[in-house]
């Protein structure tokens, strides 16, 4: 099920262990899909908040979009996704918008938060970015209207899901090397993004965003990864993980 009411009408709900913030519905899925396969499969609680429908597009519709985040939120096993209904195209760093995805922090309670990586060139990923870091700042504000409890969500990292080429040197690379096919699908169930209207010999979209795993895989000698970014210094209890 996708949440679109206000955030106030979320009720109790056991706290996200992650929230990936995604500007539009498949943002998610091509920047960390992988990753949130598998934190869910070693039993972490995570949620999606997409901003925006994502609509207008060439081939898509509110309603066929909707029916493809579904199938790609079925196919990860997302614990919790929801959309926050601001405009997709226009959207904009008002108060008003700032409260609105303070609000989804504090009653969804996530110890991380997961936006997109802050260089870009659409302009909705890149207004999402600055949104949600004052965003998690508001989350814990007190004597204010916002529905919840005052909330700082621990940790705020960046996936990269980018509208330009650029040659990132990423924080740490999560290896996805058994969550890889998850991906793929889940990207894949967005059709009307990725696959009508476009090649469908190779170099397909899909074909890249394989070769872009494999890059990152081949980086930590694995077959498939994902790239992250943080802009504090990564805190570990044990260099045991660390390969
Ligand atoms: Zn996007």
């Amino acid at each position: 099920m996708i949440h679109t009411a206000e955030p106030r009408d979320i009720g109790e709900i056991e706290p996200l262990d992650f929230l990936v913030v995604a500007p539009h519905p498949d943002d998610a899925e091509l920047g960390m899909g992988g990753t949130i396969a598998r934190m869910i499969q070693q039993g972490w609680r995570v949620g999606i908040l997409d901003l925006t429908t994502g609509e207008p597009t060439p081939h898509g519709s509110e309603e066929i979009r909707r029916a493809e985040t579904l199938a790609a939120t079925e196919i990860l096993g997302v614990t919790w996704r929801g959309n926050a209904g601001l405009p997709n195209r226009e959207l904009q760093h008002t108060l008003q918008s700032r409260a609105l995805v303070a609000s989804y922090f504090r009653m969804l309670r996530p110890r991380w938060i997961f936006a997109p990586y802050w260089h870009d060139a659409h302009p909705d990923h890149i207004v999402a970015t600055d949104l949600i870091e004052a965003a998690r700042f508001w989350s814990k504000l007190s004597k204010t209207d916002m529905p919840g409890e005052r909330f700082h969500p621990e940790r705020l990292f960046y996936y990269y899901c980018v509208h330009l080429r650029l040659a990132v040197q990423p924080n740490w690379i999560v290896d996805i090397s058994q969550q890889w096919e998850k991906k793929r699908a889940s990207v894949a169930a967005y059709e009307s993004q990725f696959i009508t209207g476009r090649p469908t010999e190779p170099v397909t979209f899909l074909d890249r965003v394989e070769a872009d795993a494999a890059y990152w895989g081949r980086l930590i000698d694995r077959q498939y990864g994902e790239p992250f970014a943080c802009k504090e210094p990564l805190a570990l209890t044990s260099l045991r993980d660390v390969f």
